[in-house]
């Protein structure tokens, strides 16, 4: 294909995705104007959802895996045009996994005890109707996400999607309803408002009809749901550091990291954020990731720079986050080719750049004089989110050490942070990460409780 030809095609994708975006944003059945009505229709919706059997639940979860595939590449340019965030190519992806490796209806089990006195079992019961808070570094596919494991639970979800990324948010929820639809189930199983703002999130969570609220974002959103007086399920940030020792596979680790570290523009919350490097290895480290892995070493001066242009005295310049390497650069008058997907540079681990969870592709490197200093370090840098932590090392003690030490929801071992994701590593996929609350990776079952169903004396036919 010629590049003309190319530009062309990437032209007409543009125009579909703003022609959808203009198209699905209003008169859908599952939006509305105010947060009281969108969670009266999630109530109603949530009574047929809870009379669907476990097999039409499963139906519309299908639909919505194939629809979620069809529209990946039209969803993931809508994600990047609207928050001007990430990259089309890694959302892409991450739709697909999304669609593929959520876990739906198998989730939901039963356990029982049978015996003398009868029949035991407990069961996982809808919570009815739940209050979902959704970021904007993984806007559809936290809808989607969320979707698929709060209906295989038999409850319905009102959102409340961050406002920077509304338009994205409404087009995942439109998408899962009309896969509901089509499979024959509820009008709405999601629903939300047309302009979400901390007002329409404060009615929700105050609401009587709420009985579960879910927030995947920060640490303020997270702490707030944890105030609200209702059952919360917090997911919120991390700044995951990579460990490596003198045992790596230090070439190995170099790719690994870098990889991890630039998918969709370090906007996963358990991306790789900073390096901490034994003394030993660390200067080979730099080496490859500088001459194999595309990254640019930035000067003590540059480093300045870059510490003014992407933290203000507010906080993170978010017209700095989720953009590439490249773009960055550009911003503090550095030009750089294609292929440089990653700034990199050794720093104390106090550096604002390495302290700070950016979600960029810049990874700071702090040096360790051995292995215990490297774990003090990376658990300074973690500042006890319990997110995820990564490590390359052959050494299982310390492999095993550091587990301890930093006690995350999640943890890496020799291999990018998406591993844990099931992306390129076993186990299912989330984009709910309950560090907080200690949930870790949630599932369908996450959204339902405990239910103890018991027949004395009978049932048991042993
Ligand atoms: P954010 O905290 O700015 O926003 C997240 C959501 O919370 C948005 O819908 C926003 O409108 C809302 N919100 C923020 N403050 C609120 C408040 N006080 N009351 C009510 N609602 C509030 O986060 P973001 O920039 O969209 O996402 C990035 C952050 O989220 C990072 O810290 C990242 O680590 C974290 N994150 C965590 C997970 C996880 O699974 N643990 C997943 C994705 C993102």
């Amino acid at each position: 294909m010629s590049v003309n030809e190319q530009m062309v095609q990437d032209m007409v994708k543009e125009v579909v995705a703003r022609l959808q975006i203009d198209a699905d944003v209003s008169g859908n059945a599952g939006v509305f104007k105010d947060m009281n009505e969108a969670i009266e229709a999630a109530k109603k919706a949530q009574k047929q959802v809870h009379a669907l059997s476990m097999d039409q639940r499963e139906k519309i979860i299908s639909l919505i895996r194939k629809k979620t595939k069809e529209n990946a590449e039209i969803i993931a340019r809508m994600g990047v045009q609207e928050t001007g965030m990430g990259n089309v190519g890694h959302k892409i992806l991450k739709h697909h996994l999304v669609a593929e490796k959520t876990p739906g209806t198998e989730d939901i089990t039963t356990t029982a005890w049978s015996g003398d006195r009868g029949l035991t079992l407990i069961e996982m019961g809808p919570f009815g109707v739940i209050g979902a808070i959704t970021p904007s570094t993984n806007p559809s596919e936290t809808v989607i996400c969320n979707t698929i494991g709060m209906l295989a639970g038999g409850n319905t979800v009102v959102f409340n999607p961050h406002p920077s990324a509304i338009k994205t948010s409404i087009f995942a929820i439109n998408m899962v309803n009309e896969a509901s639809r089509e499979a024959g189930g509820p009008d709405i199983i999601a629903c939300t408002v047309e302009k979400p703002t901390l007002e329409t999130s404060s009615i929700m969570m105050k609401h009587k009809d709420i009985s579960l609220l879910v927030a995947t974002g920060g640490t303020g959103v997270v702490t707030t749901v944890l105030s609200s007086g209702k059952r919360g399920i917090g997911a919120g940030a991390g700044n995951p550091p990579a460990l490596v020792d003198e045992t790596a596979d230090v070439r190995k680790a170099a790719e690994d990291i870098v990889n991890g570290c630039t998918f969709d523009n370090n906007l996963p919350c358990i991306a790789e954020k900073e390096i901490v490097a034994v003394d030993s290895i660390a200067d080979e480290l730099m080496h490859y990731m500088v001459t194999e892995q595309g990254c640019y070493k930035i000067s003590e001066e540059e480093q300045e720079k870059l510490t003014a242009t992407v933290l203000t005295s507010k906080g993170l310049n978010r017209k700095c986050v989720g953009r590439s390497a490249k773009t960055l650069l550009s911003m503090i008058g550095v030009t750089v080719p294609d292929n440089i997907r990653c700034i990199v540079f050794e720093g104390e681990k106090e550096h604002p750049l390495i302290a700070e969870e950016l979600m960029m592709p810049i990874l700071g490197m702090v040096r360790a004089k051995d292995f215990d200093d490297a774990v003090e370090k990376a658990v300074w840098l973690e500042h006890g989110n319990r997110h995820s932590a990564h490590i390359h090392s052959k050494n299982v003690d310390n492999i095993t050490k550091y587990a301890k030490a930093i006690d995350t929801a999640i943890l890496v071992k020799n291999a990018p942070s998406y591993a844990a994701l099931g992306f390129g590593g076993e186990g299912y996929c989330t984009f709910t990460i309950a560090s907080r609350t200690g949930e870790g990776l949630t599932s369908a079952s996450t959204f339902t409780k405990r239910r103890r169903c018991v027949m004395s004396d009978s049932l048991c036919i042993r």
